[in-house]
């Protein structure tokens, strides 16, 4: 995530009071999104409050706005819903609801408000802002207040966070709470998945969604569904035949289980309702299917957040403060988007009418304009599960000319979505009339099957091969650590005998590496003159050329998972800091964002180092905040520290110093989670993505048909990295990046997008500045 630039330190008008409120439907993050407002707001010499139970305690007023403090919020990252409350409050609806509620908030002294919430909340909010000067003229011509007590409340701030399950507001990429909830369906579905295949069962699983398809989409492109049904695109008039046939193709093809997603919003192209009924009984009576209904209802909303919507809710939260203390009365009122990885402040009203557009187009029956109205992922994800569940694909296949023998392999570690996306890749090739060529077991696998001949290291990819790839982690066709150059020659003579006409690495630094080798080895071998593209895979996330790797998300999830657990052990007995190791080679990613999802006092990361006055500061730091916390049953604290931070300062000699100096008022202990942070499951968000980069590589090593050997290797664009850049999705060639951005030597790349973040942990974790200098 690219954090904005710094804001300006805080303008002359010191003491500003900022108040924080939840709104409307909860969402998981929705509590870290609070955390990070009131910490960030008390940061900035601010005072912070937070209105509890939404607007309904903003109308109501007294104790409902409460004054927080640093420790109030203690904890907070770690669990679900809001803990301030939320309300759908119909006071505030009308005019002398919201004239109270200013009276109010004139009364705490409070002139400016950061609501997360939907659309409809922030609807409110932007409402209650324009109305503001006619409120506080009303309050002084009805008597309620004098003038010179609203003299300063002239113009009121509001900001606008998104928290929502549904990711239904437009100008965002993702709202708060989204992936946490796709990651509930997610889970119920890959349960759901083993009793289905056991009993080669149906499922129609229905999921939260009104007006809008993300979770329906997300869950089916990452559960691998046969169809779903969303309410922004309807299917075809004659979508009951539409359906069966799919469905009995996959069959034919010897699938065993079926699974059919339904937003709750689903409708045919008519606007009549399509409810998981009607797709159950006619996958019963028409294709006799033993098929079961799972309302999966209010567990989506259920349970804490995942890495992802902690980090955004905790980087929206501090760039909604800041948007408060750059405001001027002239500023429009900002919603903090994401978009791909940047934060980004966009128009509220423009955002909440772009959203009411599309509810409006759906009831107009304008299913185009609807799905444009969504952000451009969302096309690419309904166009990638398109290709990688229709076998209805004669009229996507390319001139047999232009059809490629595409070689899909993997390299390095094991990394959450490779197999996703090698699933996305095999079923765009037959898509399109390629052939899918797996090469198992990296570079050596490749060239230990020249030499012995055994079966299968070389094969072509079947459909129902990669079929049930979608939700499996680790490598389904195996993945190595060596890199092509243990053997040129021979890799070069395989290339040309398998006749692999284009390639595509998955894996992280190792596969940067070959792709590398591979390039240079060009000049020798016209082996490789062909379209190479990697899609970067791992969970070190230090791939140059990308900010996000697949499979990172995974590992995150894994290590929040893992702090959680070892802080509730720490407050169900002594007042302990854990020293918790983390995985990342040379690169602190891992160890900085899980510490800015779980709230870690600190993070050790290689770039940073660790030295004597880092300990002794942090140590320091660590009693005052055990003396503050007496009483408190949140006494886990977390120190994340990366496996390279110090050749010197071990995590368990780190463990043993804060334990000898802790003088017996608080213990210390050290903890590694080693190959857990692979994870199990891959995340919804390394799936998703691992599929939507799957086909985006397929389709630019496509790009390059016709072209002869010369022109391609003559092209740098030829082979080329995918990644995140910032707000795009880019392909850039290998050779600027390696020689531009790499630094070779710490296997990494040299202008780390997240080091900005580190400061984030520390605002947040209130850590003093001076552990940070020698
Ligand atoms: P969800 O995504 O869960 O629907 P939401 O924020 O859209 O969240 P709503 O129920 O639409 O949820 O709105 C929450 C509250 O915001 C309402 O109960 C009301 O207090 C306030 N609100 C919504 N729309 C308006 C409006 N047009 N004017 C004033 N207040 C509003």
């Amino acid at each position: 995530l690219t954090p904005p630039a710094m804001a300006q330190p805080p303008p002359a008008m010191s003491m500003k009071k900022i108040a924080v409120m939840t709104s409307g439907g909860d969402s998981q993050g929705m509590s870290g999104a609070v955390r990070a407002v009131v910490r960030q707001t008390i940061a900035s010499g601010c005072i912070a409050y937070a209105v509890y139970e939404g607007y309904e305690g903003l109308v109501q007023g007294g104790d409902l706005i409460k004054r927080m403090q640093w420790e109030d919020v203690r904890g907070w990252l770690s669990e679900g819903g809001t803990l301030i409350g939320t309300a759908r409050c119909m006071a505030f609806m009308e005019r002398a609801g919201r004239l109270t509620a200013a009276n109010n908030m004139v009364e705490k002294g409070i002139d400016a408000l950061i609501i997360c919430g939907g659309d409809g909340s922030l609807t409110g909010a932007d409402k209650f802002r324009s109305e503001w000067p006619s409120l506080i003229d009303e309050l002084v011509t009805t008597g309620k207040r004098t003038a010179e007590e609203v003299k300063q409340f002239k113009h009121l701030n509001i900001v606008g966070l998104v928290g929502s399950i549904d990711n239904d507001l437009s100008g965002t990429d993702a709202t708060i709470g989204c992936y946490s909830s796709l990651g509930r369906i997610c889970q119920a579905i890959d349960y759901i998945d083993a009793t289905a295949l056991s009993h080669q069962r149906a499922f129609v699983i229905e999921v939260m969604g009104r007006h809008c398809g993300w979770l329906a989409l997300m869950a089916g492109v990452s559960c691998g569904a046969d169809f779903v049904f969303l309410p922004e695109n309807p299917p075809s008039e004659n979508w009951e035949e539409e359906m069966c046939s799919v469905i009995s193709k996959h069959r034919k093809l010897g699938k065993r289980k079926t699974i059919v997603i339904v937003a709750e919003g689903a409708h045919d192209r008519q606007l009549t309702h399509i409810s998981p009924d009607v797709v159950k009984d006619l996958l019963s009576n028409r294709l006799h299917l033993d098929t079961r209904v799972t309302t999966l209802g209010h567990v989506q909303r259920g349970g804490t957040a995942c890495a992802y919507d902690r980090m955004l809710a905790t980087l929206q939260g501090v760039e909604a403060v800041k948007a408060v203390l750059e405001a001027t009365p002239e500023t429009t009122s900002p919603v903090i988007c994401i978009v791909e990885n940047k934060i980004v402040r966009k128009n509220l009203m423009e955002a909440v009418k772009m959203t009411k557009d599309v509810a409006a187009q759906i009831a107009a029956k304008d299913f185009g304009a609807a799905m444009a109205g969504r952000d451009a992922e969302f096309a690419e994800y309904w166009q990638a599960f398109h290709i990688t569940t229709s076998t209805d694909t004669e009229h996507l296949k390319l001139p047999t000319e232009q059809r490629l023998r595409v070689g899909i392999i993997h390299v390095g570690a094991p990394a959450g979505g490779m197999n996703a996306a090698t699933r996305a890749a095999v079923a765009y090739c037959l898509a399109r009339g390629h052939t899918p060529v797996a090469l198992h077991n990296g570079f050596p696998g490749l060239c230990r099957h020249h030499d012995d001949k055994p079966e299968g290291s070389v094969r072509e990819v079947e459909w129902l091969d990669a079929e049930s790839w979608a939700s499996k982690g680790g490598s389904e066709i195996g993945t190595n650590r060596d890199l092509p150059s243990a053997d040129m020659e021979k890799t070069a003579f395989c290339f040309e005998k398998y006749r692999i006409g284009a390639l595509l690495i998955i894996g992280g630094f190792e596969g940067f590496t070959a792709l590398s080798e591979l390039r240079q080895a060009r000049t020798k071998y016209d082996a490789f003159k062909i379209p190479m593209v990697i899609l970067p895979a791992t969970v070190s996330n230090n791939v140059p050329g990308t900010e996000y790797s697949i499979g990172s998300d995974t590992c995150l999830n894994a290590l929040i998972d893992y702090c959680d657990a070892i802080k509730q052990s720490a407050s169900a007995s002594r007042r302990r800091v854990f020293v918790v190791e983390t995985q990342g080679g040379a690169s602190g990613y891992i160890a900085t964002i899980a510490g800015l999802s779980i709230g870690a006092l600190a993070v050790y990361t290689p770039e940073e180092g660790i030295h004597l006055k880092m300990l002794v500061e942090d140590i320091k730091f660590l009693k005052d905040q055990f003396a503050k916390d007496k009483g408190s049953s949140r006494t886990g604290k977390i120190i994340l520290r990366n496996e390279k931070a110090s050749k010197v300062y071990t995590t368990e000699i780190i463990a043993n110093i804060i334990k000898d100096e802790a003088e017996g008022r608080f213990d210390s202990r050290f903890a590694v989670p080693g190959h857990v942070q692979q994870g199990g499951t891959p995340s919804p968000m390394d799936r998703v993505r691992a599929v939507r980069f799957g086909v985006k590589s397929l389709q630019f090593l496509e790009s390059f048909t016709g072209k002869t050997k010369q022109q391609i290797a003559e092209d740098p664009a030829s082979t080329s990295i995918i990644g995140i850049r910032g707000a795009k999705v880019k392909f850039s060639p290998m050779k600027v990046i390696e020689e531009t951005e790499t630094d070779w030597k710490q296997r990494r790349p040299k202008d780390e997008f997240w080091m900005q973040l580190t400061e984030v942990v520390n605002t947040l974790s209130g850590r003093p500045q001076s552990a940070l200098h020698r």
